[in-house]
């Protein structure tokens, strides 16, 4: 573990909470938020009009306030404001690690709380988003998968997490300056807590949103939603959200796959291979990133790495070894490092890359599979704190 220092703002100030009598505008599709408006009083005839003003407004400009529409008539944006309101999660806490990563904890409707991580890289800057509060599926190795509380997250509260950030890297245009092209959330990664396909409407809603054109404008092919193997909406995510597929794949024989990722005794790894050959032709996307966590004497032998080649023959792939992120209570331990890349060659050789990836924010538990343990621990302290003041 990394002894660097970590900041961590306890952000205090109040925020308004969501008003019940006002229905949130983010994360509404264009049609929904068409219909909301006419709903309000919005001439039909105008309706389509209204959507594109506010659209920009509230996902290039980023502006939280009807009151600063200005191209609409001021009896409008008084309506707006009492019918509607521009709200995202709260952020409880921030906490920067060593090397730029940045993991918010947000407080979302009902006391809920999930957890979403910027990770600064060179030329990009990815930001890894929930799609439910825990997770309903019990992968033996992911620290989510043992949080008993589950909820899926709204569409709002998705495309949510994605303006937070920008608000707290500041990354909204600023009027009457020239544009920046440089993004600094350029790639969204569905990585973060749960399974974003047994969220599947929410999760292709709010896709939706921040791929529109006229607003947060992410392109389709920077966008990987990450899956455990839910094999029946593999085809609609091609379909319906078309971006990048990532798959936890983690083992090359139905035994272990079924002790890892247990989803795998409903849709074994032949069920999801053939999904998988489909995908690239039916999202007209090149290339699907196995991911596969690196398990010491668990999975990660050169036999595994063999057939794991043999298994995905004819799939044009990019294999993503994840050393495994270790927690507190985790019954398996990273695998060395020599026979990461060990393994990582037998990949390449067979002629398909296979990066190893570092692990970001360690210092601060932001890793793949560990989100949720500073919430609790957060939780516990707090419980302990109580405990011994007798309050
Ligand atoms: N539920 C989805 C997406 C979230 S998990 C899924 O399972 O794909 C994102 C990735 O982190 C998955 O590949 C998951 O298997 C991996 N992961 C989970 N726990 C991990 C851990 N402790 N160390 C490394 N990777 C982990
Ligand atoms: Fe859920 Fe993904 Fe963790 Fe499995 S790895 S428990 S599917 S979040």
């Amino acid at each position: 573990m990394n002894a660097a220092p970590i900041t961590q703002d306890l952000l205090t100030i109040p925020r308004k909470l969501p008003d019940a009598a006002r229905q949130n505008i983010v994360g509404l599709t264009r049609e929904q938020l068409r219909e909301a408006l006419i709903e309000a009083g919005t001439p039909e005839r105008q309706a389509r009009m209204r959507v594109g003003q506010i659209w920009q407004w509230v996902y290039y400009w980023g502006q939280r306030d009807f009151a600063r529409m200005t191209n609409l008539a001021k009896d409008y944006r008084a309506l707006l404001a009492e019918k509607f309101e521009i709200s995202l999660p709260e952020i409880v806490t921030r906490q920067v690690s060593a090397d730029g990563t940045r993991k918010y904890l947000l407080r979302i409707a009902g006391g809920h709380e999930v957890e979403t991580v910027y990770i600064p890289e060179e030329n990009r800057g990815t930001l890894c988003i929930s799609s439910q509060v825990g997770c309903t599926l019990t992968c033996s190795f992911c620290h989510t998968g043992t949080q008993k509380l589950v909820r899926n997250l709204t569409a709002g509260e998705i495309v949510g997490q994605v303006m937070v950030a920008r608000d707290d890297l500041g990354e909204w245009p600023e009027p009457g300056q020239p544009k920046d092209e440089t993004r600094l959330v350029s790639n969204v990664v569905l990585m973060g807590m749960g399974e974003p396909l047994y969220n599947f409407d929410n999760v292709r809603d709010a896709m939706k949103v921040v791929m529109d054109g006229e607003g947060i404008s992410l392109s389709r092919r920077r966008i990987t939603l990450s899956t455990s193997g839910i094999v029946p909406e593999i085809a609609r995510t091609a379909e319906e959200i078309g971006c990048l597929l990532a798959v936890s794949f983690h083992a090359t024989d139905d035994a272990t796959r079924d002790r890892l990722v247990p989803i795998n005794r409903k849709w074994n790894i032949e069920a999801l291979l053939d999904a998988l050959r489909d995908y690239p032709r039916l999202s007209n996307s090149e290339r699907i990133t196995f991911e596969y966590v690196m398990l010491d004497g668990v999975n990660d032998s050169d036999e595994d790495a063999r057939r794991l080649v043999r298994l995905i023959r004819g799939i044009p792939a990019k294999i993503n070894l994840i050393p495994f992120n270790e927690w507190p209570g985790a019954p398996y331990r990273r695998s060395s490092w020599e026979r990461i890349e060990a393994f990582a060659d037998i990949v390449h050789k067979a002629g398909y890359a296979s990066p190893i990836r570092t692990p970001r924010g360690e210092d601060i538990m932001a890793a793949c599979g560990q989100l949720k343990s500073a919430t609790e621990r957060g939780r516990k302290s707090r419980a302990e704190i109580a405990a011994e003041t007798g309050a």
